[in-house]
C-alpha cells in the first residue's frame, strides 16, 4: 500500500510516468483492458468453435476471466490505486485476428478449430507475458499482495495456454488435415 506522501508526491510530479511504480500502474491499466476486452469477445470464440472440446474450454476460460477482472481490481487497489483500463492495442489487434479466422473459416469444420487455437494461444502468450512481468515488478516494489494475486492469473493463463495445445495435438489438427485433403482432392482422379 503507497503511502499517503507518495500518493501526494507522485500527483504533483511526473513520477507516474517514469518511476518503476509508475510503469507498474500502466501496465496494469493494459492487461485490465486486455481482460474486459476478453470478456466481451471469448464468448464469440465459443459460439464459433466446431469441437464442444474447444468450445467448453474457451466457456471455462470466460468464467477465469472475469475472475481475472476482479483480481486485477484488488491488485489495484492493494497498492492505493482505483482501478482504471487503458485501451491494448496489442490485445485489440488479436481478437481481431480472432475475428479473421472466423470470418476466413467455414461454420463446422476442425479447420476453424485449428485457427480459433491458433487465435487462442496467440492472446494467452500475450497475458502470460505481461502478467509474469508484472508479478516480477510487483515483487521487486514490494507488493506482495499484488505479487500473489498476479501469480495466481499467471498460473491460470498457463493452464489454458497448455489446454489448448492439447486439444490441437490431440486430434484438432489431425482432423483438420482430412478436411483439407478431402476437399483438394476432390474431382481428381484418384478419388
Ligand atoms: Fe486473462
Ligand atoms: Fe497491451
Ligand atoms: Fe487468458
Amino acid at each position: 500500500m503507497a503511502s499517503i506522501t507518495d500518493q501526494i508526491k507522485n500527483f504533483f510530479s511526473d513520477e507516474e510516468q517514469t518511476s518503476l511504480r509508475g510503469l507498474f500502474i500502466e501496465e496494469l491499466q493494459d492487461i485490465y483492458w486486455a481482460e474486459n476486452h476478453l470478456v466481451d469477445n471469448l464468448p464469440v470464440m465459443a459460439k464459433a468453435a466446431t469441437s464442444s472440446q474447444l468450445r467448453q474450454g474457451f466457456e471455462m476460460h470466460l468464467q477465469e476471466t472475469r475472475n481475472q477482472v476482479v483480481r486485477l481490481e484488488q491488485v489495484f487497489r492493494s497498492i492505493g490505486e482505483e482501478p482504471e483500463s487503458k485501451k491494448c492495442e496489442a490485445m485489440n489487434g488479436l481478437v481481431k485476428e480472432a475475428q479473421e479466422i472466423i470470418s476466413d473459416t467455414t461454420e463446422g469444420t476442425m479447420v476453424r478449430d485449428a485457427g480459433l487455437i491458433i487465435a487462442g494461444q496467440k492472446v494467452e502468450h500475450y497475458e502470460i507475458a505481461s502478467y509474469g512481468s508484472l508479478r516480477t515488478i510487483a515483487q521487486i516494489l514490494g507488493y506482495n499482495e499484488a505479487a500473489q494475486l498476479l501469480e495466481k492469473t499467471l498460473e491460470e493463463e498457463k493452464k489454458t495456454d497448455a489446454k489448448l495445445t492439447e486439444i490441437a495435438e490431440s486430434y484438432v489438427n489431425m482432423k483438420a488435415k482430412q478436411e483439407n485433403t478431402s476437399n483438394a482432392s476432390q474431382g481428381t482422379a484418384s478419388r
